[in-house]
């Protein structure tokens, strides 16, 4: 221990001590040339000479870089015999990277690891979260997406040291939680008194890892707060944080163990814009650089098919040894089961599954039924083949109180069921769908229905065995786990977009918003004005009348705005108690108008509310800018209608002032 470590870190220090069998800092985890490597920037002016030397350091190292320059891929006229030029010709980032892998993975053969924690899944793992978030950061445009990667490589450092180092070993806690929901950070903490994120930042800091590493390994799970020290890495952890997410929901976690992966935090998803990320792309991107990734090293990983469905299997074990259910047979292991896993978007993975399942069973036409929630009823979304649907606008839709008999069963009791004409000849799916038998089989996650898997021969008129049911169920199971993830990505999005107290848009979003209106044309931005909101006095509001209603009183002047504003124009929040329009396709006497309604909404609206106000008024300043053509960018339109709103508090407030564009001159319309 240092005399700079803050009490924190002198408690994980202790945490990690006392569970460890030997000091840390006898721990060979990391080789010591990955570490000289690791040390080495992009921006050292020295950097090609100083990584050869490195690695002609390590001879079975070099051995492999000159082989790779020399290979057909690069065509070259004469042998390259020198590491240095072999350095130049692949790039720097390249072949640090490749030194990286193999030396770490190499020195990660070496430990001793128990089967619940297995180091090549573990390592596939690391190098799916390294090589995805490499790839995000350069769609991101992240300046620096070598260290995104080493950071991935390294983000869960912290299980190793504990599996191979512990008292007790990480496999002895994947075999103590089970099936158990809780989180995982919770669980290791009890387990351990110590996670492994703590565990991994107390080695980083012992072995003098660069800061930048040391935040991704130790935030990874809890993005760091604005103010904190680590902050300036945020958007590195941002990174790394989300492609652990996907790896994981994608099945590729770093141990064999999935019910509880990480969940998608917000503030990673306020980091980073996803919606510059291709992510069906990226994640076919990483898939080829895996594959690259075994054959330079003549690793022998397990394949992402085989991988993903290994863990698909488990999962389906463990679940149904607790079910208790031990006449089920395991299960084949096809496409059908990786098949829902392959992106977060349904509109993908259902009819990639459902195209598996007719490869797979062979059915002649099977139907994925989802909830809507709303309606209380079952709609048929996807169907294989597409023909057999209407489209989405007229689906065929069935309303769940109307259901009897099986159908009900299988939706109350989360059961399989065969149906046919001589039990039910008046279901409704029966009707409609025009067959004699079909199977339904329940789709749901934790134990919550999110639709029904649907299967016919209504051609071929094959009868339908109750032996299809076991080795249907575990295919439901794992699109209820995929519908759910993706339903909770969307969630999460959405959430990262949106103010929570008035259910506007954020400022990020606002930002966002202008950045694209922006880049429309003359023509469109001539018409355009925004407006600054502040309500005024609300300082004294608060102090007086507490939080609460000055929580109420801003979801009250959002409601407002919500409601006076057109669908194309734009409304969010700024900040604190500032609110932010923009309007289109107006000139000076519409925006006045607009922002005329809106003061004298609220004015009006406050002085209803005014017993409950204490007598306060509640009113605003409201400042407007008009497009003009000095206007280089957004910011120094808003910076105008900013100006304007405090001209507004300074003549009086509970005004409007508009400043057209450029023009100096102040114009101000009487209200
Ligand atoms: P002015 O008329 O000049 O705008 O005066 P003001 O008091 O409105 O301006 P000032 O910027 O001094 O104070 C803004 C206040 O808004 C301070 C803060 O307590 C309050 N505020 C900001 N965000 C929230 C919020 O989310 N909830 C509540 N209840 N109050 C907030
Ligand atoms: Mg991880
Ligand atoms: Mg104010």
């Amino acid at each position: 221990m240092t005399d700079k470590d803050t009490d924190e870190t002198k408690l994980i220090k202790k945490a990690a001590s006392s569970i460890l069998k030997d000091d840390i800092k006898q721990l060979q985890l990391i080789p010591p040339v990955a570490l000289k490597l690791l040390t080495l920037t992009n921006d050292d002016n020295a950097r090609i000479d100083n990584l050869s030397r490195i690695i002609e350091t390590e001879p079975m190292l070099a051995a492999k870089i000159l082989k790779q320059v020399n290979s057909a891929v690069y065509a070259l006229p004469n042998k390259i015999t020198s590491t240095n030029r072999a350095v130049t010709i692949l790039g720097f980032s390249v072949v640090r990277q490749l030194a990286l892998n193999l030396l770490l993975y190499n020195n990660l053969k070496r430990q001793n690891a128990s089967q619940l924690f297995d180091l090549l899944f573990f390592w596939q793992h690391c190098l799916y979260v390294a090589s995805l978030s490499k790839r995000i950061a350069v769609a991101l445009n992240y300046p620096d997406p070598d260290l995104v990667y080493t950071g991935g490589l390294l983000h869960d450092i912290g299980k190793i040291v504990l599996e191979t180092h512990g008292r007790v070993t990480y496999s002895d806690f994947i075999a103590s939680i089970g099936n158990n929901q809780q989180s995982t950070l919770e669980e290791e903490r009890n387990f351990f008194g110590i996670t492994h994120t703590e565990m991994g930042h107390v080695f980083c800091l012992e072995w003098q890892l660069p800061a930048s590493i040391a935040a991704i390994v130790a935030f990874h799970h809890n993005q760091p707060t604005e103010t904190s020290p680590h902050a300036q890495f945020n958007t590195a952890i941002a990174i790394v944080s989300f492609a652990d997410y996907i790896a994981w929901i994608q099945g590729i976690g770093s141990a064999v163990q999935r019910n509880s992966h990480p969940s998608l935090q917000s503030a990673v998803l306020e980091t980073i814009d996803l919606d510059q990320l291709n992510i069906e792309a990226l994640l076919q991107q990483v898939d080829q650089d895996m594959q690259s990734t075994q054959e330079f090293y003549n690793i022998r990983l397990p394949g992402l098919t085989t991988l993903r469905a290994t863990l698909v299997k488990t999962t389906i074990n463990l679940s149904q040894i607790n079910e208790d259910n031990a006449l089920v047979t395991a299960p084949k292991l096809s496409s059908c089961l990786t098949a829902p896993h392959h992106s977060l978007n349904p509109d993908d993975f259902i009819p990639r599954t459902l195209e598996a399942i007719q490869n797979e069973f062979s059915f002649d036409r099977s139907i994925m039924f989802t909830i809507a929630p709303k309606h209380r009823s079952l709609i048929a979304l996807y169907g294989w083949p597409e023909s057999i649907l209407p489209t989405k606008q007229s689906a065929f839709e069935i309303n769940i109180n109307s259901l009897s008999g099986l159908l009900l069963t299988c939706l109350r009791e989360k059961k399989a069921v065969i149906i046919n004409t001589e039990i039910e000849p008046d279901n409704p799916i029966i009707q409609h769908l025009k067959t004699t038998e079909f199977i339904a089989v329940p789709v749901a996650h934790h134990n919550k229905l999110l639709g029904v898997l649907y299967a016919d021969n209504s051609l071929s008129k094959k009868p339908m065995s109750e032996q299809l049911l076991p080795e249907i169920q575990p295919i439901a199971y794992e699109l209820g786990i995929a519908i759910f993830n993706a339903k909770q990505y969307h969630l999460e999005k959405k959430n990262a977009q949106i103010d929570h107290l008035t259910q506007l848009f954020n400022k990020r979003m606002i930002n966002k918003f202008l950045t694209a209106v922006f880049q429309e044309d003359e023509s469109t931005l001539a018409n355009l004005a925004i407006g600054f909101i502040d309500i005024d006095k609300f300082k004294l509001f608060n102090d007086s009348c507490g939080h609460q209603a000055g929580d109420d009183a801003l979801k009250i002047v959002a409601d407002i705005l919500r409601s006076l504003t057109r669908p194309g124009d734009f409304i969010g929040r700024y900040g604190g108690e500032e609110f932010l329009f923009v309007l289109r396709n107006t000139n000076k006497t519409g925006a006045y108008g607009y922002a005329e309604r809106l003061r004298s909404a609220i004015e009006h609206r406050g002085k209803i509310m005014s017993q409950r106000f204490q007598g306060h008024n509640l009113t605003v300043s409201i400042g407007i800018s008009l497009y003009s053509r000095r206007y280089a960018d957004y910011t120094d339109m808003i910076e105008t209608a900013d100006q304007a709103m405090y001209r507004a508090k300074n003549e009086g407030r509970n005004r409007i002032v508009i400043l057209p564009g450029g023009d100096n001159q102040l114009q101000q319309l009487e209200k």
